[in-house]
């Protein structure tokens, strides 16, 4: 009798076993959101087909809630992401790293967490996933800020590699003499960066083009390009040129497209790392750049201020001078295949350009508030041509680059 059970539960365990890689490839849809203001509280509802392990945190300046899941498929409408009631102004969603979705929920007023629970479907209601919140003086919540609230969740495990996006760096084969290229399409995941009058997203847009311009430098013979991400998902800005330094890069280029308030203003533009800043615009523009991470909701607990605080030291400037002339070129080939603002060349203190050693530029490759310029980021023709530029702005770089080294 005792041997029947347990074969029995043998062939039970063995039946989930071989069915859970296929149960992988299904993931957890969560299909409804929205956030109801009650008496007592702002009440956050998410609709999911099954229960999933949760944790929930909150983070300060500004205030946030943020709720990380296991990677689950997200069907819920832009629209109602950005309805505001009650505590909460608007929320957003996206993968935060591999195995690792994320919402995050910005808050009018310090925020925590009362009550969690999840609600076994009832006639025609599905599954649902309550979180209620209630303010609290900026006292309170900076006391109860630490301590994360979790059913079933197991620590996610960082993956080995830094950005969690991208494989380890591959050593390069020797014989092979192609320089490595990095190129950083801005944004992604949860942090989805701008988004266009038709409702295009900067981080997908940046994506298209930096796989476009990866197969243009590619087919050239001359370039392995390294991107630091190959799918939606998010990267800290450090990681992004950590993934250029530990690939041997010799060069980095960081992705954008803006929006403006002006729906006629559009054109390129190309900036390079600076403690001062060219301008106001340029100032604002790396301010909003610099943002991704608590856009993102990562904890910078003894990052963020290294991050914000662009401080150039002595081993810097060379790389800065390279940079300059990186950006000249770009500039100098971009101007033949896209509209490029009237000064085109600005700086600022961009955290995602201060690698200490490799030249690094950013692109803000046109405005997604107009339409022209939203239209041509969609197009692959358009892209191509962005690749094409790309291409013969490394070729002059590196050319100067090996002529400066002769002499
Ligand atoms: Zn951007």
């Amino acid at each position: 009798m005792r041997i029947r059970h347990f074969v029995a539960l043998y062939l039970l365990v063995a039946t989930v076993w071989a069915a859970a890689p296929a149960m992988a490839e299904r993931l957890p849809v969560i299909s409804g959101a929205r956030v109801g203001v009650h008496p007592e509280s702002t009440r956050l509802v998410f609709e999911m087909d099954r229960a999933v392990p949760y944790k929930i945190f909150t983070l300060a300046d500004p205030f946030r809630i943020v709720i990380d899941f296991p990677e689950v498929s997200w069907r819920v409408s832009e629209a109602r992401m950005r309805t505001a009631a009650g505590l909460v102004s608007r929320f957003r969603f996206g993968l935060f790293q591999p195995g690792n979705s994320r919402v995050v929920v910005d808050v009018k007023a310090p925020a925590m967490v009362t009550k969690h629970f999840i609600l076994p479907p009832k006639g025609s209601k599905p599954r649902r996933f309550v979180v209620d919140l209630n303010p609290v003086t900026r006292d309170a919540f900076f006391a109860g800020a630490r301590s994360a609230q979790s059913k079933n969740w197991t620590k996610q495990k960082r993956p080995a590699s830094v950005s969690g996006a991208t494989p380890k760096p591959k050593p390069k084969r020797s014989g092979d003499r192609r320089r490595v290229i990095v190129l950083d399409p801005g944004h992604g995941g949860v942090d989805p960066g701008t988004v266009g009058v038709t409702g295009s997203y900067e981080k997908h847009i940046t994506l298209a083009v930096a796989k476009a311009a990866k197969k243009v430098l590619e087919a050239s013979g001359r370039y392995r390009v390294v991107l630091t991400r190959t799918r939606d998902v998010y990267v800290r800005l450090r990681d992004r040129f950590e993934i250029a330094h530990n690939n041997k890069a010799e060069m980095f280029i960081s992705l954008h497209a803006d929006s403006i308030g002006s729906r006629k203003i559009r054109g390129g533009s190309i900036y390079t790392l600076s403690d001062k800043a060219s301008d106001k615009e340029a100032e604002d523009l790396a301010n909003k750049e610099n943002k991704s991470d608590i856009i993102a909701g990562a904890d910078l607990t003894g990052y963020a201020s290294e991050v914000s605080r662009v401080l150039i030291d002595l081993a810097q400037n060379d790389t800065n001078r390279e940079s300059w002339h990186l950006a000249k070129m770009l500039v100098g080939e971009l101007k033949k295949k896209i509209k490029l603002l009237r000064t085109s060349h600005r700086y600022a203190g961009f955290a995602v350009l201060k690698s200490p050693n490799v030249p690094s530029a950013l692109i803000e490759l046109g405005y997604l508030s107009n339409r022209t310029d939203e239209k041509n980021l969609k197009s692959p023709r358009y892209r191509k041509g962005i690749g094409q530029a790309l291409l013969r702005a490394a070729d002059r770089y590196f050319a100067r680059k090996e002529l400066n080294n002769r002499s």
